[in-house]
């Protein structure tokens, strides 16, 4: 055999080797979406025989439910028009673009049982020899999924259960701070009893900020968070809120600026209480993890797609170990409050939720000793 022939058979037979060594299903279709070439892991994950893959139409092929109910070819039935991974073929063979890591659930046959699967899929287009193909790269993560979908589950139960403690422990509290208040407000009472209630109502009001915040959480988390988006005037909602948490620096001696470029007008469409709430508790973690004299600047800016909102303080800052963490449930950093407030590391992961339900994206920058800078970003869909 001419040493080039050889060569070229060599270099063949190893591409074959790489190919039946991939352990996703690896297969090429024609136009047509018929099965040209096809990998091991392919007949393994189907349990068909070479025979009843090559030249096949792809639906037929890997027994498709809808093909094999409706006694019809692939691309014939009555789902075919909303079949996912034809849609993105005929993609890839119009636009030539491949389609990334999309997610195709359906039942399939397997071995005569009707079975869900959950595949990930990748296509990408080709041509041999001028005839135009496309490459299919298929994993099965059908156990990966399931056991995310058992364990959303289970945390959507815990939460409830969390958030039925949670309100269930409220009274209770509510009516030792009555007490606790009751004898406060006693002017006879022995200077040892006095602070031992005070100690009570400031423990009760550390549990109440708790499982408020818990409640918070756990309705947020019950996977549905609801958006009840408004159209408003953003610079209105920040001025009130301003105007509020002045007040609460000043007794702290800090100072609150507010730098804004909006336009005149400029209305949004948001959730307008959640939106509120994100804004205040980063402007008061700001004034909670700040020390006196120090200034607290807020600011607005809209960008090309995204409105931009900044709280920048001059307080503690957040070393660079913790700042991965912060927006994790229950986290909290080395910074501790500055004015004996309370703190339960539950404010970052709620604002987090609230962004990310409203589209957006919420990041830090902080130095320890320097300060700290939170941004949210709002995208523009929701404008009016
Ligand atoms: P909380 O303030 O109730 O503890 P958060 O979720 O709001 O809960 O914050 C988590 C942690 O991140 C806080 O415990 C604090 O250590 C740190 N942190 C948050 N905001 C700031 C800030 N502006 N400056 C310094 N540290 C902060």
């Amino acid at each position: 055999m001419p040493p080039d022939i050889e060569r070229l058979k060599e270099s063949n037979n190893f591409l074959n080797l790489l190919l039946e060594n991939i352990t996703s299903a690896v297969f090429i279709v024609d136009s047509k979406i018929r099965i040209r070439k096809f990998n091991d892991s392919f007949k393994v994950l189907f349990h068909k025989k070479e025979d009843q893959i090559l030249g096949e139409l792809c639906g037929n092929a890997i027994n498709c439910v809808f093909s094999v109910e409706e006694h019809k070819d692939c691309g014939m039935t009555t789902h075919c028009g909303k079949c996912i991974l034809r849609k993105s073929l005929v993609k890839t063979f119009v636009k030539k673009v491949p389609t990334f890591r999309k997610k195709l659930v359906r039942d399939f046959y397997i071995k005569e049982k009707k079975i869900i699967k959950f595949f990930q899929f990748t296509t990408k287009y080709v041509t041999y020899n001028g005839e135009e193909m496309s490459v299919i790269i298929l994993d099965d993560i059908t156990e990966l999924e399931t056991k995310n979908i058992e364990l959303k589950h289970e945390i959507n139960e815990k939460n409830e259960l969390l958030g039925i403690l949670a309100h269930d422990i409220r009274n209770p509290i509510q009516i030792l701070t009555l007490y606790a208040d009751y004898f406060l407000e006693d002017k006879s009472l022995p200077d040892d009893l006095h602070s031992f209630f005070e100690t009570l109502m400031d423990n009760c009001s550390y549990i109440s900020t708790l499982l408020n915040n818990t409640l918070d959480y756990t309705k947020l988390d019950s996977s549905a968070l609801h958006i009840s988006r408004e159209t408003c005037d953003y610079s209105d909602i920040m001025a009130h809120i301003i105007t509020n948490q002045s007040i609460i620096a000043a007794k702290k001696n800090i100072k609150l600026d507010f730098k804004t470029t909006l336009p005149r007008d400029f209305t949004i469409s948001v959730d307008v209480n959640k939106i509120r709430q994100v804004i205040i508790n980063l402007i008061s973690n700001g004034i909670k993890y700040s020390y006196p004299d120090t200034t607290i600047t807020v600011t607005v800016n809209l960008c090309e797609d995204c409105l931009e909102t900044s709280v920048i303080d001059q307080g503690q800052g957040i070393p660079e170990n913790d700042l991965p963490y912060v927006f994790f449930q229950y986290y909290k950093a080395s910074a501790k409050p500055t004015g004996n407030e309370k703190s339960t590391g539950l404010g970052l992961a709620i604002t987090k939720k609230i962004i990310e339900g409203h589209k957006g994206e919420i990041m830090v920058e902080s130095k320890e000793g320097e300060g700290s800078v939170f941004t949210f970003l709002l995208p523009l869909d929701g404008k009016s």
